[in-house]
């Protein structure tokens, strides 16, 4: 069957899913403490998502990232881990990864190997463990140490995603980055964005990244590095710690011209852009039919309509946020 190529001419290769909008943390940036999520009866069963993931890797999708909420919180999520790591094995999928908060990952690291996961990414803003508390509400960071640790010793490769926050974890980056190099993670931050309503300002919080980076070259030398994901990030070596850092800038640039993915999310809207609020329904046509030929026209159709780029913008206090969903609906 026929590659899935947008207007812009690239041709889309990457699925991200969350799997659930639900999840056992509260980051402060990402969701209000109180939130209020979907009743679980609006959400596609295992089975109906690996049906569109396969639809999709029919069509050249290659490489899968499950995410959420929190994807190892879904129930029996570990299924759909089974079900796609058979792509891994046929060599229809060249990656199947999630992005997780790391809280499981003792539980499930050595299953995730089993299922032909070979890197993950995990989400940790703080070392401290009052500031990891606070940021996450809810959250142990020695439940997230002790999975990291557990996944590693499976031999699970590692990137830390750090979200870049004004007076919170500003004062950290160089223990991060010496951190990451002595447990040989990969480390990329990220730029606060302005996705859903949160219980603060997100002026308050939003840091720069061009700040950011001036201040690690201070201490670290940045090598140029060619590694690229088609995504938002630009990566540099640290030559003194051997790892990479990545930092992935939506508002300060429209990183869009490369862009290979699109976003499925666990009611089965499809998002063409994680800054944009055009979707695509793909439930009704795979409840519609028990044959794909509706689904792969609903696919075509959404394609067809990948924009350039987004258009998130932090500068209006008090304004609602330039995308109303939150991050976990449609999966970071
Ligand atoms: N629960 C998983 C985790 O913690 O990684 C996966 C979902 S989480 C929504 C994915 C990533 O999005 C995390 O790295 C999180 O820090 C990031 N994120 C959430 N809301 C964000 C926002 N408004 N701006 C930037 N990053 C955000």
């Amino acid at each position: 069957m026929s590659q899935l190529i947008d207007p812009f001419g690239c041709r889309i290769s990457y699925l991200r899913v969350s799997v659930t909008d639900r999840c056992n943390y509260r980051c402060q940036y990402c969701m209000a403490e109180n939130m209020t999520f979907l009743p679980k009866s609006d959400l596609l069963t295992l089975e109906e998502l690996e049906r569109i993931c396969s639809a999709f890797i029919v069509r050249g999708v290659n490489k899968i990232r499950l995410t959420g909420g929190e994807p190892l919180v879904r129930r029996n999520v570990m299924t759909l881990f089974h079900s796609l790591g058979k792509y891994i094995e046929s060599g229809h999928l060249k990656e199947l990864t999630l992005t997780t908060n790391g809280s499981q990952l003792a539980k499930y690291a050595h299953e995730l190997i089993d299922c032909g996961v070979k890197r993950i990414n995990v989400s940790l803003d703080s070392l401290n463990d009052k500031k990891f508390e606070s940021i996450t509400r809810w959250g142990k960071l020695d439940d997230v140490l002790n999975g990291l640790s557990v996944a590693k010793d499976a031999g699970l490769e590692i990137k830390i995603n750090a979200v870049a926050l004004k007076n919170f974890n500003e004062n950290e980056v160089n223990d991060m980055i010496s951190w990451c190099g002595k447990e040989g993670f990969d480390l990329t931050f990220i730029e606060t964005m302005p996705m859903g309503e949160i219980d603060g300002d997100r002026m308050d919080q939003y840091l720069p990244l061009s700040i950011l980076a001036n201040r690690i070259r201070e201490k670290w030398t940045l090598e140029e590095s060619s590694y690229q994901t088609g995504g938002p990030a630009s990566y540099s070596l640290i030559k003194e710690t051997g790892k990479r850092i990545g930092f992935i800038t939506p508002l300060t640039h429209n990183f869009c011209e490369s862009c290979n993915r699109v976003r499925l999310t666990c009611t089965g809207i499809l998002y063409m852009c994680l800054g944009q609020n055009d979707k695509k329904d793909l439930l009704t046509p795979i409840r519609r039919s028990k044959d794909n030929d509706l689904l792969m026209e609903a696919i075509d159709e959404a394609i067809g309509r990948k924009p350039k780029g987004h258009d998130f913008i932090i500068d209006r206090i008090g304004a609602a946020p330039a995308v109303a969903r939150h991050m976990s609906v449609t999966g970071g």
